[in-house]
């Protein structure tokens, strides 16, 4: 099935603050961390925080050591000066945008206005915004509500930030053809004009539309009410598991979008199941062939060879002539290793990538047993070519094993947070990087045909880096959901920006080694013809930043492709 996700769907600025700052204030602080009401309207999420530790308040309690911290929807001012009397260390993540109408309220009321707020009677910013307008504040949810109200003296119209754009428009001019002078603010904020513009026009373009978000979420309701209004099917879902999938089967196209408070992972959750729905209109063939990628994907065969290109490309560039047994080593230990580690980060992956861990769940002796032989035979391969890469790989197989055990006992020292390699911040994305650098290069050179030198190690280093590159760059594809689960990679440790910046700078550090390195005979002239290889990273890395591709099964398959590229330009070189 064809499915066209909205650019805007997912956290908008203000949730994605509000969680980052309880994520912050969960890292840094050892009292009890809580938020006055529910942080965001996704139980997903919500969930998730509880594992985590993170109390929600309903009540300003009467005692309160901890932090507590005040959603993106604010509070009313007495109620943070009552949070505070009680002893908590307030955190305020309210929105900017909220903060803004707090602001234009509170500046009107000192002179004498008063306040209409358009917007739902219960939601959680409008009782926030009540608390700023006090008894001059009044609120219009409907067309009976303007009949109702009472305005004796100047006021302001404001609306909740989520509001719907023609409702706004349609009830403030209503309340301006009764009581005519009102001075109009549209506050709407610019995430939700985008979101729900999006909407109306992508309804135009598909035959279906599946919203994703809270139940309880305003925004997501309004999102669904809008597709609703341009007549287009609607499936409001909280989760994958909730979608119909016979009732979609009959689409070709579909569209999704999701509420303000909806993590990019569930969305993607829903997308690939989406995917995996064989359209009507899809030709026999393309749906074989996205099942056979798929599968290559999933049972990491396809970055077993991805390993085998990269060790051709290696060799070439050392001009030594690749061996058939050390491209088959590094396919046997990648596919093994990777497989075998999908199986340790079980809990993650049936998060991030729910399909996936179905399949591992299903296949999961076959796959095990598979890549305990694959490595058997990739240890044995090696022993043919010589003691040295023989213990190197070894050693690199029992680090992979033991990545994700705590060999560090807490009985033994219960005071440190670091038990294991796994809890190493950003570990895996180097070390991981490391392990294909060894398999890919140290160990063909290392093997009796062919000897280390300077040139070696410049490959190594060039190798070494461009995995580091990859694997970063998933975590970056990742971050949210890493995130809220308490995994420490490096985007989770420096931010996606800082991350993003670093491998821009490396990638630009991978182009000058192989412009430069040829000239001083370190490498082969072969190292000229990779260079488009790396311009295809940063042109990746272009798209995804500007949302023209998603997290994803895609996504993967183009990362991974560019050691296949890699290898066929050094072949071309060769030729
Ligand atoms: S929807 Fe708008 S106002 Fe509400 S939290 Fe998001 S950015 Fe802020």
């Amino acid at each position: 099935m064809k499915v066209i996700l909205a650019k805007s769907a997912g956290f908008c600025m203000g949730v994605r603050r509000a969680v980052e700052t309880t994520l912050d204030v969960i890292q840094k602080e050892d009292t009890g961390v809580s938020t006055f009401g529910p942080l965001i309207h996704n139980p997903q999420v919500l969930d998730l925080l509880d594992k985590r530790g993170v109390k929600v308040l309903h009540d300003v309690p009467e005692h309160e050591s901890g932090t507590v911290i005040i959603r993106a929807h604010g509070v009313p001012p007495a109620q943070k000066e009552k949070l505070k009397m009680a002893g908590a260390t307030i955190k305020d993540a309210t929105c900017p945008h909220v903060v803004k109408v707090q602001v234009i309220i509170r500046k009107y009321l000192k002179q004498g206005y008063g306040t209409v707020i358009i917007g739902d009677r219960n939601h959680a910013e409008v009782e926030g915004l009540m608390g700023f307008a006090g008894s001059f504040g009044q609120v219009v949810s409907n067309q009976e509500d303007v009949k109702n109200l009472q305005l004796d003296s100047p006021y302001i119209i404001v609306s909740q930030t989520t509001q719907d754009e023609t409702a706004f428009e349609e009830l403030s001019n209503m309340v301006l053809a009764r009581f005519p002078g009102g001075k109009v603010f549209n506050t709407i904020c610019d995430a939700t004009h985008k979101r729900q513009s999006e909407v109306r026009s992508l309804c135009q373009d598909v035959q279906a539309m599946v919203v994703v978000g809270g139940k309880n979420s305003a925004n997501t309701q309004r999102l669904a009410e809008i597709a609703e209004g341009m007549e287009c099917p609607v499936f409001l879902v909280e989760t994958e598991e909730e979608l119909d999938l016979d009732a979609l089967a009959k689409y070709e196209c579909v569209g999704v979008t999701a509420g303000a408070s909806t993590p990019t992972w569930m969305i993607s959750r829903v997308v690939r199941i989406l995917e995996a729905i064989p359209s009507k209109g899809e030709g026999r063939l393309k749906h074989v062939f996205k099942k056979l990628l798929w599968l290559l994907l999933a049972t990491n065969i396809y970055v077993g060879f991805a390993g085998s290109a990269l060790t051709y490309t290696a060799e070439t560039l050392q001009n030594n002539v690749p061996e058939i047994s050390h491209l088959l080593v590094s396919f046997l230990y990648l596919f093994a290793m990777h497989n075998l580690n999908r199986f340790t980060d079980r809990k993650l992956q049936k998060f991030n990538d729910p399909l996936r861990a179905i399949f591992y769940e299903k296949y999961r002796w076959p796959l095990l047993v598979t890549s305990a032989l694959s490595l058997a035979l990739a240890l044995t391969l090696v022993f043919e070519h010589g003691i040295k890469p023989f213990f190197l790989l070894t050693g690199m197989s029992i680090l992979g094993i033991l990545y994700s055990v705590q060999v560090i006992p807490k009985s033994l020292i219960p005071n440190i947070s670091v038990r294991g390699l796994k809890e190493i911040p950003g570990s895996k994305t180097f070390l991981v990087a490391v392990a294909w650098a060894f398999v890919t290069t140290l160990i063909p050179a290392w093997s009796d045909s062919h000897n280390l030198d300077l040139s070696t190690i410049v490959v190594l280093l060039f190798v070494l880096l461009l995995v580091f590159v990859r694997n970063a760059l998933f975590d970056v594809f990742e971050v949210q959901g890493d995130r809220i689960v308490g995994k420490e990679t490096l985007p989770v440790c420096i931010g996606k920006e800082k991350t993003l910046l670093v491998l821009n700078i490396i990638m630009m550090f991978l182009l000058v080694l192989l412009l430069l390195m040829p000239l001083f005979g370190l490498m082969s002239k072969a190292g000229f013809w990779l260079l488009p290889g790396i311009i295809y990273i940063i042109g990746l890395t272009r798209l995804y930043n500007r949302g023209k591709i998603s997290q994803g099964p895609k996504l993967e398959f183009c990362l991974d492709t560019v050691f296949y590229l890699l290898a066929a330009l050094a072949w071309l070189a060769l030729l």
